[in-house]
């Protein structure tokens, strides 16, 4: 926890739950980023988190942005960035919202379908469009298999299509599980765009971008390995299978630039047994899955805690304070807390920054949206 977070929560004393969010942590991730895979160009996946003064910070330190909706691509017209830095990377688009995109002057656009391809010839001619491939994502702790991207067979088939529809095949993208703990996995995917490439080559296309996603992680309860690590991974991939020349590559860090910039103040709402056999106590918070916390589904991002006291400590089952039993964080994974943990007490949920307001309902049982506070 940086001091200016630790500062504003000593001065401020917020009502919980609540977010706080040191710019300058993004701004430190930005920058490593760029110095470590100076080659790349940056679209912040917006999605991590959209708020107002994150996009404006990334417009200036010249970022790109990849979006997801028409309302993603209105913020960040909003503050400032021109059309094109914007590529409106969702896969499942609206005909309408691709006509408005591209009246607005975006000209990048992403597909993993015939269908998507032709809503893109009629509302986005000449556009440069990049196909999605399917990825395993092993390794990843929130993976987003299955649902984006087709296989390399059909891909090479549909940038060919693209083509004799008057679009710009312009290359491939992949994303091989957010929260990626496993380096190899750009080597696998590099490759079969690598694969991809000599394949459209031979049908006369010059493809000329590898759109090498997101999926570099931040820090929660198991070390990862350092930005610098994942970026030589990736560059190592590129020119064993590229050699000296590189296509344009494009990397779409959400997490990894945002997640570790902020903290979730909450309050211990209640301390309960289910029985007076049982030692593991239930801690409610006042803060779960439907207040910004959506990534515990299935216990699959274990975020840090931190909670006052050290002394002897004991298992405790985590949950949300809404009336929906969904609304458990973890209890296959058991946290340990102080037994002298009381109601009121203070649980700060460290590298929150990512996929959390986002993720926060609107009102779900009367509790209202996650607040944030950038610093
Ligand atoms: C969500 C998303 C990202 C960001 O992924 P992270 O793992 O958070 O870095 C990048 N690209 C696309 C297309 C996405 O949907």
């Amino acid at each position: 926890m940086t001091a200016k977070i630790e500062r504003f929560l000593a001065d401020q004393q917020p009502e919980t739950p609540c977010l706080v969010v040191d710019l300058d942590v993004i701004a430190g991730n930005y920058d490593a980023l760029r110095r470590f895979l100076p080659v790349a160009k940056v679209f912040y996946a917006v999605k991590a988190n959209p708020a107002k003064e994150v996009i404006s910070l990334l417009v200036k330190l010249g970022s790109c942005f990849d979006t997801a909706s028409r309302p993603e691509i209105e913020q960040v017209l909003a503050a400032g960035a021109s059309p094109d830095r914007i590529s409106f990377g969702n896969t499942i688009k609206k005909q309408r919202d691709i006509a408005w995109a591209y009246e607005q002057g975006v000209r990048l656009f992403a597909f993993d379908s015939e269908a998507e391809l032709e809503k893109l010839a009629q509302s986005a001619p000449g556009a440069k469009v990049f196909c999605r491939l399917l990825r395993a994502c092993e390794g990843a702790e929130w993976p987003l298999s299955r649902k984006f991207g087709c296989e390399a067979d059909m891909a090479r088939d549909l940038l060919i299509r693209a083509r004799d529809l008057g679009l710009d095949p312009y290359g491939i993208s992949f994303h091989v599980g957010s929260q990626q703990t496993r380096l190899d996995q750009w080597d696998i995917a590099v490759g079969k765009t690598a694969m991809l490439f000599t394949a459209l080559n031979e049908a006369g296309i010059e493809l000329k971008m590898i759109n090498l996603g997101g999926g570099l992680p931040a820090r929660y309860r198991d070390e990862v390995a350092p930005v610098d690590d994942y970026a030589n991974a990736i560059m190592n991939a590129m020119t064993r299978h590229f050699g000296n020349d590189l296509p344009t590559m494009i990397v779409e860090p959400g997490r990894s630039l945002v997640g570790d910039s902020g903290v979730i103040e909450a309050e211990v709402v209640l301390i309960s047994k289910k029985s007076y056999d049982e030692d593991v106590r239930w801690v409610y918070l006042d803060i779960g899955k439907f207040g910004g916390l959506a990534e515990t589904m299935d216990e699959s991002i274990k975020y840090r805690l931190r909670v006052p006291g050290d002394g002897p400590s004991g298992p405790v089952v985590l949950a949300g304070p809404t009336c929906d039993s969904a609304d458990i964080l973890y209890e296959k994974f058991q946290y340990q807390m102080p037994l002298d943990l009381k109601v009121g007490d203070k649980v700060r949920i460290m590298a929150t920054g990512a996929y959390t307001t986002s993720y926060s309902a609107v009102n779900f049982n009367g509790f209202a949206p996650l607040k944030a506070y950038y610093v």
